[in-house]
């Protein structure tokens, strides 16, 4: 039995150790070593100072340590250790939990660091808001200047309305494990749906918009998310690109079961160090040429977790001055193979 705890606490994911008054180690396990809670045979001085305090009157103590980045590899940065009295009624010993809370910390930084950037986002609309209003109020019997600053006040708060749009797509689609509203879509629907909501903005540029034949391939998924996804490419394409350059939409069986849709632009292009962060919220290449095309800096990381939720993958190609191709690769959707998990049978969302 006594194997049996031993083999235990060696393996387990708890740093143990356990102190005598004079800080002699009686028990510790590997991990309480990679955690820094002991060094060797020497307890970690602040852990130490910690148990003192615990022989004196018997309290349960928590202490927060953090490690610095070691050579070593070890990942392990943030620790939280609990530090008890082992018994009650005996006290000469003391024990020491150590639980690794790296990961934790990492997320919320990471939550913290989103939270800060979408205030700095919307702080910016709102300045323009209240600045305009003011513009507004100052001379309200001159028509022009109403009509002035009442559409550039309207054009910022439907920028902001877009933009919380965006985010809340965005906290729904990294929240959600499977999508809802799952069925077999056209990709020829998903690029014609596509094309008509950007048609206005391409006419407005004389931006000629071009689509491959149908295929009647499938894919299984949610045609409001697919449509928004690709909606999202084929809007940058316009955005980024020269007015008379046209931007083309194809899709294409690749292998037996994926299907690769397609955006391609003869725009200004992507450098290399930049293809790689496109796809991080609130990422822009130039701010403010995003910012004047009404860009919110959401809109491929919104198509990144779409296609990740559908199974799929995005790609781009980009050669500054040349242009870019952003490809979605998607696994096509065949009836037998769905057969078991109730494919069959199912209505096709229109
Ligand atoms: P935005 O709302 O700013 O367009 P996106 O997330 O859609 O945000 O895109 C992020 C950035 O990637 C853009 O600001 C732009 O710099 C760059 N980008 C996206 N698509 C293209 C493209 N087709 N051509 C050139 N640059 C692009």
């Amino acid at each position: 039995m006594s194997q049996v705890m031993h083999l235990a606490i060696q393996g387990s994911t708890t740093g143990f150790l356990v102190v005598n008054r004079a800080g002699r180690v009686v028990l510790s396990n590997p991990r309480a070593h990679e955690m820094s809670i002991v060094h060797g045979r020497t307890v970690n001085p602040t852990v130490m100072e910690t148990a003192a305090g615990v022989f004196d009157d018997l309290e349960t103590r928590t202490l927060d340590l953090e490690l610095p980045k070691r050579a070593t590899g070890s990942l392990v940065r943030h620790v939280c250790a609990v530090v008890k009295p082992l018994t009650l009624t005996d006290t000469s010993f003391v024990i020491v939990y150590g639980t690794d809370e790296s990961e934790n910390m990492r997320m919320e930084s990471a939550r913290r660091d989103f939270v800060a950037n979408v205030s700095h986002e919307l702080k910016t609309p709102v300045g323009g808001i209240s600045l305009l209003a003011e513009a507004l109020l100052q001379d309200p019997g001159e028509p022009e200047m109403v009509m002035y600053f009442g559409n550039k006040l309207l054009k910022e708060s439907q920028r902001m309305g877009e933009m919380i749009t965006d985010l809340i797509n965005l906290s729904k689609l990294q929240g959600a494990e499977a999508l809802p509203d799952m069925a077999p879509v056209r990709v020829d629907d998903v690029i014609d749906d596509a094309i008509q909501r950007n048609q206005v903005a391409a006419d407005n540029r004389e931006i000629e918009l071009t689509r491959s034949e149908n295929t009647e391939i499938k894919v299984m998924g949610d045609r409001a998310l697919l449509t928004a996804a690709v909606s999202n490419l084929v809007s940058n394409a316009i955005n980024y690109s020269p007015s008379n350059q046209p931007v083309t939409i194809t899709q294409k069986v690749v292998r037996d079961d994926v299907v690769h849709i397609r955006v391609t632009d003869r725009g200004i292009g992507i450098a290399p160090e930049d293809q790689k962060r496109v796809f991080e919220r609130f990422y822009r290449v130039d701010k403010a040429r995003s910012r004047a095309t009404g860009g919110t800096g959401l809109g491929l990381a919104i198509v990144k977790h779409v296609v990740a939720n559908h199974g799929g993958n995005i790609k781009v190609w980009s050669r500054l001055e040349t242009g870019s191709t952003f490809t979605i690769e998607l696994p096509i959707y065949t009836p037998e193979a769905h057969v078991a998990v109730g494919g069959l049978g199912k209505g096709e969302k229109q």
